[in-house]
């Protein structure tokens, strides 16, 4: 346990919890946020497209990108779009040590994935990992919190199979930039365990980062990649 989760735990034992948005007072077991903004974290419509996750004609089977080149992944469901009462949510849980606010946020996300109109269902779940610069910063990974919520829901195992490579400060990129990540950007370092494999990320910029995780799990043999992303940015 890092520092600063023990400093939340510390803090969550001694003081009444307070929302982690609006700072109100929780009443019950602290579950992260109050009544009121957990009723604001709302979903998206649907009208992605159901192999990539970008914004699509709900009139259309997928997206005319994946017209073109499909993706790595078999399939996509995201959750909700990053803006608002969820981004407010996943930010208290990436910079504020609010981890409390993982477990609702992966049972929402596992519903999105139990309903997901795919072929076969995944047998075990995979967090895109953290840039290790941003994990000693951090002291967790959100991607892994989520990851952990969401096989816990699902009944599943989860396994940290991934690794990332050099991908430098992500956050801090152009937007052209990251749709140009190096090749090899996540290598696998351990065995995959046999069938459907669920790739697990907070939140979705422009899909590069999904795309080279699927592939580095395809590359290890993998033959099905489903991937289940919190929010997307566009
Ligand atoms: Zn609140
Ligand atoms: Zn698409």
């Amino acid at each position: 346990m890092s520092g600063l989760t023990l400093a939340a735990g510390l803090r969550d034992a001694l003081l009444p919890g307070t929302c982690a948005i609006c700072a109100e007072p929780l009443r019950g077991p602290g579950r992260g946020l109050c009544g009121t903004c957990w009723s604001a974290v709302v979903p998206d419509p649907e009208g992605r497209c159901p192999w990539c996750g970008a914004p699509m004609d709900p009139s259309e089977p997928h997206c005319l990108a994946c017209g073109d080149a499909p993706p790595p992944q078999d399939g996509t469901v995201v959750w909700g779009s990053y803006e608002g009462n969820l981004r407010r949510a996943i930010l208290a849980l990436k910079h504020h040590g609010h981890d409390e606010v993982a477990r609702p946020l992966g049972r929402r996300l596992a519903a999105r994935v139990a309903s997901a109109p795919w072929p076969e269902e995944p047998t075990c779940v995979v967090p895109v990992p953290t840039h290790p610069w941003h994990r000693l910063r951090r002291g967790w990974s959100t991607a892994g919190l989520l990851a952990r919520e969401v096989a816990a829901s699902l009944g599943l195992p989860h396994h940290g199979v991934l690794r990332r490579h050099g991908l430098g400060r992500q956050a801090t990129r152009s937007r052209a930039r990251r749709r140009s990540l190096p090749a090899r950007a996540f290598s696998v370092r351990t065995r995959v365990p046999a069938g459907p494999v669920l790739l697990v990320d907070d939140v979705m910029a422009t899909g590069a980062t999904l795309r080279r995780a699927s592939e580095a799990l395809r590359g290890a043999g993998i033959e099905t990649v489903y991937v289940a992303v919190l929010a997307a940015a566009s």
